[in-house]
């Protein structure tokens, strides 16, 4: 019996109960809109613990966003030659608009990720599901 790897779970967004189900539906930039199941078809967790829970995942999305943000802000600085006169506003306006819109589905899909396997005491991997 070999046992998925937290890592392999996480990247591939698999069940942290059993890293063997999907959370989500479709891929991540699919033609078909990424949903999030609402339980785990390996080993029936629900994923939305109770109403609301996903709220939390806002704020870790939020925080993706910002260092994304930033990031694209250092990005364009380089990029453009060390610009900084006011004309160069909106290089850094777009290229950061672009950045996050580009990130937003990667940021539903990680922050759900990271609430669910490393925010939430309530759900333990639990080898016993990890199997066929
Ligand atoms: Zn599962």
């Amino acid at each position: 019996m070999k046992k998925t790897t937290k890592l392999y779970a996480l990247i591939k967004g698999k069940c942290p109960k059993c890293r063997r189900g999907d959370i989500f539906t479709g891929t991540i930039y699919g033609f078909n809109i990424q949903r999030t199941n609402y339980s785990c078809s390996h080993c029936k967790q629900r994923f939305e613990i109770e109403p609301g829970y996903f709220y939390a995942a806002m704020y870790v999305s939020y925080a993706m966003n910002m260092a994304e943000m930033i990031a694209a802000g250092f990005a364009t600085y380089y990029l453009s030659g060390g610009r900084l006169d006011f004309d160069a506003i909106w290089i850094y306006v777009v290229s950061i608009l672009i950045v996050s819109l580009l990130l937003s589905p990667f940021n539903y899909r990680y922050s759900r990720i990271i609430l669910l396997h490393w925010l939430s005491p309530k759900i333990k991997y639990n080898a016993t599901f990890d199997r066929e």
